[in-house]
């Protein structure tokens, strides 16, 4: 692209990051302004360790800059989900088929690799500079530093900035129609340690993202590099089980016995944590446009904020990246077009993978203990080994078929969770499921269903 060489991206998080490799590696002259100090260079270097669930989609993104690999050496496969259930009993669900997993990796190695990564490429990261505002006549992203500002022009400026965007605030204040959806769940999160045990090794089952649930609120535990597992309760704020009711060391402490017996005594620090770390909430954000001609876009969480019940947020503002790099392959000449795809393609998956997420929130902490709910998973996986072709879990979908977009991930998991639906209703079907009969009764619905 001729015009558009000065690219400025607002945020050095983990999709401001990954798309400064993608830019410079095309050749523009990318700048990243970072309202943070330098995580790398700081005491504790990213502090607690808090990680996410890195899939294929996410993958894939990394993999088309030949990072796959560096990153999945960081990572800790995942094949399932412990579920922790209230009778003290272990279940094990698989995420998908045999050798299909999920990957457990450190926000803050993984965040720091990229901006090692995009520097040794060539970007230049720029610390405790905020956004403050945009002067979009002139294209000039202003960073006020105390009394002074600092001024960075641009030809094209990407808001990577966050859920709390200011890139996006500043965009919808000079929009005359902008369209603003906020919406917070009624739970929150807070996150807690399981350190690895006396003799140094991990306190649980590491390949595996266990699961406390407990009706309208759950436990989870992934592993870590250095043999800990970052717990995070998910939590109403208010009522009768709620942050507000445990505002006292020994209402915290009978609480986790009654509630998680078996995860109490991994988590020694656990009374003294609750009250350190900070109960955090979670917002799901939609909003549009994302753009502005071919002069800015919004992207990552700055345009698309959801819950983490999929954990597809990262994955998400990855394959962001990926979708962008391949309009920039199909529009080489204009970035006015490339943002116009880019919003066009990326809008109804982003408003998707919004609502699967907010509906997976009530699957983990509460169907994930019914029987009814594994059996019917178990049905499904049946089919999906058998007509692989015919039959992908939603789960599956989302998270292990990159290929399948997450607007069609939506409409094929209902309308198989319909199907689904009529033949859990099935008399029997508890002794029968894996009869030749309930297979044909699931094929002949399917066929009635085309995809
Ligand atoms: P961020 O990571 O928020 O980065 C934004 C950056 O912009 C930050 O560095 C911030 O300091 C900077 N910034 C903010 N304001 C300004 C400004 N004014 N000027 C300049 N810079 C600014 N996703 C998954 O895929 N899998 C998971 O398992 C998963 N688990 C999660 C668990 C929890 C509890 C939460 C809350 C989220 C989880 N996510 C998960 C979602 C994931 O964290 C986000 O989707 C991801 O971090 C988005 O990356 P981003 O770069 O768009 O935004």
């Amino acid at each position: 692209m001729q015009s558009g060489k000065r690219i400025v991206i607002a945020g050095a998080g983990l999709v401001g990051s990954l798309l400064a490799i993608y830019l410079v590696r095309r050749g523009y002259d990318v700048t990243v302004l970072e309202r943070r100090g330098d995580m790398r260079r700081e005491q504790g270097g990213g502090g607690r360790s808090i990680n996410l669930a890195l899939s294929d989609r996410g993958l894939l993104a990394l993999q088309r800059v030949g990072l796959a690999d560096a990153i999945r050496d960081i990572s800790i496969p995942m094949h399932g989900r412990r579920l922790h259930q209230p009778d003290g009993s272990i279940a094990f669900q698989p995420y998908g088929k045999e050798g299909q997993f999920i990957n457990s990796v450190s926000r803050a190695t993984l965040n720091m690799k990229l901006m090692d990564l995009a520097e040794a490429a060539g970007a230049s990261f720029l610390f405790n500079q905020p956004c403050s505002s945009v002067d979009w006549k002139h294209n000039i992203l202003v960073s006020k530093q105390g009394a002074a500002e600092v001024h960075y022009p641009f030809d094209v400026l990407f808001g990577a900035d966050g859920a709390f965007s200011a890139t996006r605030l500043q965009h919808q204040v000079h929009h005359s129609r902008f369209d603003y959806h906020q919406f917070y769940i009624d739970c929150g999160y807070k996150e807690l340690t399981i350190p690895p045990t006396a003799d140094g090794n991990f306190a649980m089952d590491p390949n595996a993202l266990h699961i406390w649930p407990r009706k309208n609120y759950m436990l989870i535990a992934l592993p870590n590099l250095d043999r800990t597992f970052t717990c995070t309760l998910f939590f109403p704020f208010e009522g009768a089980h709620s942050f507000a009711r445990l505002t006292t060391s020994s209402a915290v402490k009978e609480f986790f016995e009654e509630t998680f017996p078996d995860a109490v005594p991994l988590m020694p620090g656990y009374e003294e944590e609750f009250f350190k770390n900070p109960t955090s909430s979670l917002v799901t954000v939609k909003c549009y446009p994302w753009i502005r001609g071919g002069s800015f876009s919004l992207i990552g969480d700055a345009a698309h904020a959801i819950v983490p019940f999929f954990g597809q947020g990262m994955n998400c503002g990855f394959e962001d990246c990926r979708i962008l790099d391949e309009l920039m392959d199909a529009y080489p000449d204009s970035w006015e077009r490339v943002f116009e795809n880019f919003q066009q393609l990326r809008k109804p998956d982003a408003d998707a993978i919004a609502d699967l997420a907010v509906a997976n929130f009530e699957e983990m902490r509460d169907k994930t203990a019914n029987p009814q709910f594994l059996l019917q998973k178990k049905i499904e996986a049946r089919l999906h080994a058998r007509h692989p072709d015919k039959w992908i879990p939603a789960y599956s979908q989302v998270t292990f078929s990159p290929h399948i977009r997450y607007s069609e991930a939506l409409r094929r998991g209902a309308m198989q969770e319909t199907i689904m639906q009529d033949i859990m209703k099935m008399p029997g079907i508890e002794n029968n499921w894996e009869s030749d009969a309930v297979e044909q009764v699931i094929l002949s619905k399917l066929e009635a269903n085309p995809l």
